[in-house]
This record gives C-alpha cells, structure tokens and sequence, in this order.
C-alpha cells in the first residue's frame, strides 16, 4: 500500500452500503435492486423497503439482495447528489476502490452486488424539484439473448409509457450487457413524493420482472391497451444558472417550441426552447437551477 493510498483510506472511512438479502433457500437467479441512488427521490426508496418486507413472506426462487439507499449521504442532505464529493452516482462509472466517496460507493456496487447478478433493478422518480410521467427504462443491448427477454418482458410490463433505447454512450450498459446482466429502470413518484400509488407502481414493475425470470410462477396480467414504447430520449439541459420558470406544457411538445425561462440573478431572461419533439417524460420544477441541469427529458419514437 502507497502512502496515497493509505491517505486516501484515512480520509475516508469504509462506505456504508446497507444491503438486505432474502432467499428462502430455492434455487435461481440472482436480483440485485437498489433505490436512493439519487438521495432524495423517495418513492424508490419506500417501494424498495416494502420489497424487502413483502419477500420474506413470499416465497420465490433465487436470491434478492435490496439496497434501499445506495446514496445515504445524498439522503441524509435531502439531496440528489453526494454532499461529500458533489458528484452524481448515476453518473459515475466504473467507479475506483481509492477514489472520492461516490467512485468507491460505485465501485462496491458494481464489484460486490451487481456483477455477480443475473439482473440489476434501479428504482428512481422524480426528485424533490422534478415531475415525471411514470415510465419504465430498458436498453436494446446487440445480444440477442439480452434482447428477446425484454422484448417479451415489455409485453407483460404494465405501464403506459416504456423507454427501450439502444445503448449508445451508456459505458455501464455496455459492460452489463457484455456480461450478461439485465437492467431495468423504474420511475415512478413525482416531487420527492411517496404516495401508495407511487410506491405500488414500482412493486408491480419488480413482481411482473420477477415472473419474467421466473422467480415466481408465471401469471397472465391484464395489460393496459395504450403502452407506449419510445427508442429515443433527449435532454433540454440549462446552459446558465439562476431562476428557472417552466411554462405549462401539454404532454407533447414541437422541436423549438419555447419550454421555460432562466432568469439570470439580475433578472436578466434567457428562453428555453425544446431541443426535440416528442412526450416528456421528466421536467424541472424546482425554481434554482444550475449549468447541466435537465430542464426536461423528451422521449420519441
Ligand atoms: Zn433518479
């Protein structure tokens, strides 16, 4: 060990991932599913507990290991990012076992959960300061195997709105799929919200997944008739900081039609146009804003 390495643990003590496992000792596949990886979105967190309590009374087959709060820092600050490092999990990869709170947070979670998995389930929804339609996120990997399974899989999912895009610059998505892993991103609870309906979305999503790889027997769900299923997403994201003013949109916007204003800290306005056209998904509606932050998501077919 390095004397960097030795001032790096000395800074900075073990992370503290709190996992829960539940098996009832059956055979099949390993489900990894973690909530809170942004710290304040609450609807994840609440439905990833309750999963926690509902499975050790159902039985199933295979091992699920839940990790409600993958960012406790960000939580116990009531914010999305990690108070420690200011960095965002979600956008950290692969991670590093030496580096700042949030790469040695990632690093863990991929080493120690997720790569020896057969699926990663990642609950979020809409932080204290976003609205969001509840959606359903999957990626079109190149892997046949990977790809038929969803495809079949958002045939029984009930949801009326299903991102399935193809990987393009996502580095983690690319390693998962390399591996063979399954991904599914749940959203669904909106303002750092935590309402029955909300936390129930997100249970049914994992119960429907769960039958998919038959950790429970197969059911025939009713489905809902109108399930859209986008293959593009496209962020409006802020390009000055200040006072964001979202407009009333409708559900669907037209490519360059005015979305919000920021006011600069002098009142100074600046408008928002959308980058595309399309349903969105998520907007902000908190009132700062800062550079890079998403103003709205824009999901296409
Ligand atoms: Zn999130």
């Amino acid at each position: 060990m390095n004397w960097l390495t030795r001032l790096f643990q000395k800074q900075s003590p073990q992370i503290d991932l709190h996992a829960i496992t539940v098996s009832h000792g059956l055979p099949g596949p390993r489900l990894v599913i973690t909530a809170g990886m942004d710290g304040d979105e609450y609807a994840g967190i609440e439905a990833a507990y309750r999963l926690s309590e509902q499975y050790r009374k159902i039985k199933f087959y295979g091992i699920i290991t839940i990790i409600p709060i993958v960012n406790l820092p960000g939580f116990q600050n009531e914010v999305s990012w990690n108070p420690i490092d200011r960095k965002y999990l979600k956008r950290c990869f692969p991670g590093s076992s030496t580096g700042s709170d949030t790469e040695r947070r990632i690093h863990a979670l991929y080493n120690q959960y997720i790569y020896p998995s057969t699926m990663w389930i990642d609950l979020h929804d809409g932080s204290l300061t976003e609205s969001l339609l509840p959606f359903v996120w999957l990626y079109k990997t190149k892997y046949a195997a990977i790809d038929i399974w969803t495809e079949s899989l958002i045939k029984q999912l009930r949801s009326d709105h299903i991102l399935y895009k193809p990987i393009t610059y996502e580095r983690a998505m690319q390693a998962l799929a390399r591996k063979g892993i399954r991904y599914m991103l749940t959203e669904s609870g909106s303002n750092g919200g935590h309402t029955e309906v909300a936390v129930a979305r997100h249970i049914q999503w994992v119960e429907t997944t769960m039958r998919h790889l038959h950790m429970l027997p197969e059911q025939v769900v009713p489905k809902s008739s109108q399930t859209a299923v986008y293959t593009d997403l496209i962020f409006v994201t802020a390009r000055s900081e200040g006072v964001w003013r979202i407009d009333d949109l409708e559900d669907t916007i037209a490519v360059k039609q005015r979305i919000g204003e920021i006011a600069a800290y002098d009142g100074k306005r600046r408008i928002v146009y959308a980058a595309a056209s399309g349903r969105v998904l998520w907007k902000k509606t908190g009132l700062h804003v800062k550079i890079g932050d998403v103003l709205a998501a824009i999901a296409s077919f």
